[in-house]
């Protein structure tokens, strides 16, 4: 199984948490891949071991840019679950963000 896992404002509210959902899913035969709506100038990181690969959407939809990368994802974790699917800018009413303390990436 495939898992997407967003970084702002999901692995960034609790890395030591994630990193230990990371190994368990990893032993258990799954991959992990790190899909954020940032681009490749401001990577993430630093990034937990085991980690398959990371998809830099530069806010595009999540879905448009793995599948042109052919990785099917079979589960998403996302706290913004609505760029899975649309175009991070054509949704503005989400950015800027006030809740500065999530540790979440602000374009
Ligand atoms: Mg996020």
């Amino acid at each position: 199984m495939n898992i997407a896992l967003d970084w702002d404002g999901t692995y960034t509210r609790d890395p030591d948490a994630w990193r230990t959902f990371i190994r368990l899913f990893i032993a258990a035969g799954h991959s992990v891949w790190i899909v954020t709506a940032r681009s490749e100038r401001t990577p993430v990181g630093p990034l937990p071991d085991g980690i398959k690969g990371v998809i830099y959407c530069d806010m595009e939809s999540k879905k448009s840019v793995t599948d042109r990368n052919d990785v099917e994802i079979h589960v998403w974790i996302d706290d913004e679950p609505i760029f899975i699917h649309k175009d991070a800018e054509s949704v503005p009413i989400l950015f800027p963000r006030d809740d500065a303390d999530d540790g979440a990436f602000k374009p």
